[in-house]
């Protein structure tokens, strides 16, 4: 975790944890695997089969219980949380029972195992669960300034790895799907990323696929050739998607691409403080629908992105949540028509007063290569 966030941020977002408990009615707050333990302690908890719980009363002081050999990897801070250690033969979750105490209405992460919450319902039978959305969306998904920053930094190392993509420097023609994969990876490294979370090479009738796992399959000239990729730097992540033509693309794929490209810019400009996350939806897939391709955009338009690469508010119909100061998310419309190509257009933009900010600028047209 980063070492830059200081004590008073994380007891500040603790306080507003709190806060958001006291609103919602929720007692206590318990947390496990996933992204909502790291921003109100800095630890990410691994996943392992010892429990790593973060208990957090409404009205009293929060605990880290956690497995003994695990503890040194902890930075402390005792103005946030104290340490509760467990030995190999302690009962973890028995712990975990005493230090709720008396709560009735429990917030669960939603990457706690299974297996722990299920033996926490043998001690308190009668707590109500919810999930931990309820307590940390509010928080989670409007970025602060730091945030926004590192969504910043991260969005401008995946447009430079874009760039190169764009000037060539990338050969594609020849090699197959996944050593470009291969390739996009190390350079988003180079670009200053810890850790690559995805990167989607599909070319041709591969792109029609929109999750495709890049494979085997050898890139030629005459297609289409769709990357999305991103990856954590400094705990925020990247989220980027072009695609390339090699040789002038056939006018078939061209007259689409036109047609992603404004649907693009419309969801964009969509996102207007105080206007819905399913508008920045309807006005992307507007676009596609008046153009006759939209039996062919078969997902939603976007996602939140934070420490998560998917994370609330999604871009979605039926999401009326109004776009809010430092909500941060996705618009990546796309057209896909099996058997044959498949495109998509992704950038992330961060919601502000003056007007949604891209934090990606990488060249949004279809950029035609030669090899
Ligand atoms: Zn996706
Ligand atoms: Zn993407
Ligand atoms: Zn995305």
């Amino acid at each position: 975790m980063s070492t830059t966030t200081a004590e008073s941020t994380f007891r500040n977002r603790l306080d507003r944890a709190r806060k958001e408990m006291a609103r919602t009615n929720v007692d206590a707050l318990i947390l496990s695997l996933g992204h909502d333990l790291p921003y109100l302690t800095g630890y990410l908890a691994m996943p392992l089969e010892r429990l790593t719980m973060l208990v957090v009363p409404r009205d009293g002081e929060a605990s880290l219980i956690i497995p003994r050999l695990e503890a040194p990897r902890v930075t402390e801070m005792s103005s946030v949380f104290s340490l509760a250690t467990w030995n190999e033969t302690d009962d973890p979750v028995a712990l975990a029972h005493k230090l709720l105490g008396s709560a009735r209405t429990i917030a669960v992460g939603d990457q706690m195992w299974s297996r722990f919450l299920v033996d926490l319902l043998k001690f308190r039978p009668d707590a109500q669960y919810v999930r931990s959305v309820v307590v940390m969306e509010a928080l989670r998904s409007r970025k602060d300034a730091t945030e926004i920053a590192a969504l910043t930094a991260a969005g401008a190392a995946a447009d430079r790895v874009a760039a190169q993509l764009h000037a060539g420097e990338i050969p594609l023609v020849g090699r197959r799907e996944a050593q470009v994969s291969a390739e996009i990876s190390a350079r988003l490294i180079a670009e200053g990323h810890q850790v690559v979370n995805f990167a989607i090479v599909a070319a041709g009738e591969n792109a029609a696929s929109p999750h495709h796992h890049a494979g085997d399959r050898v890139i030629k000239h005459g297609e289409i050739v769709l990357c999305d990729f991103g990856g954590t730097m400094n705990d925020y992540c990247s989220d980027i998607t072009r695609c390339v033509h090699i040789g002038e693309p056939p006018s078939d794929i061209a007259e689409a691409y036109e047609v992603l490209f404004t649907s693009q810019a419309a969801g964009v400009a969509a996102g207007l403080i105080g206007s819905s996350c399913a508008g920045v939806d309807a006005a992307s897939r507007g676009v596609i629908d008046a153009a006759g391709y939209g039996e062919w955009f078969v997902h939603r338009t976007g996602h939140g992105i934070g420490m998560e690469a998917h994370e609330d508010p999604y871009m979605v119909a039926g999401n009326e949540t109004p776009i809010a100061v430092g909500h941060a998310y996705s618009v990546e419309p796309g057209i896909y028509i099996p058997g044959k190509w498949g495109m998509r257009l992704e950038d992330i933009v961060v919601a502000s007063e003056s007007g949604p900010m891209p934090v990606n600028h990488a060249n949004h047209q279809l950029v035609v290569l030669d090899r």
